[in-house]
Formats: C-alpha cells, structure tokens, sequence
C-alpha cells in the first residue's frame, strides 16, 4: 500500500501515470528531461483516489512541522 507520509508530497507515493516516473521520484517534463514545478495532475489524481480508498473519505494528509501525517478525521465537519 502507498505510504502517504513517506516523501516530501504525498503524491510522490504512487508512480506517475503521465511519465512513469516510480515511488518517491519527483516528475520530469518528458520532452526536456527537466524536472516539473508541481507533479503532473493525472499523479496527484492518482494519489487521491488510492488515499480515499486506503483511509476514507473523511481522512487528510496534512504537512506538520514534524512532517507529513495522516488525520483520519482531517475532513470531517460538525
Ligand atoms: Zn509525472
């Protein structure tokens, strides 16, 4: 299972389906080689439903001084 709290973005857990970059690698343009600004939609699209189906939909992962943590009530409201 992906470990959302393992690398510097929570995307970073799963593969990038647009260059295929691996776990833990950030993306590149495919064209230049250069590495991108913000990973590319289709992972982070990719991220979020695997997170939703590992923790659910009231869980977020939220950036902490301590780093990446998962709060399993992170999106619920009263
Ligand atoms: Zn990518």
């Amino acid at each position: 299972m992906p470990d959302f709290t393992a690398h510097r973005h929570p995307a970073l857990s799963v593969r990038c389906p647009e260059c295929g970059k691996p776990v833990g690698v950030w993306c590149r343009d495919p064209a230049t080689g250069q590495l991108v600004d913000d990973l590319h939609p289709p992972r982070q699209a990719a991220a979020d439903l695997a997170f939703l189906a590992q923790h659910g939909h009231l869980a977020s992962v939220e950036n902490t001084p301590h780093g990446w943590q998962i709060n399993p009530q992170g999106r619920a409201r009263d």
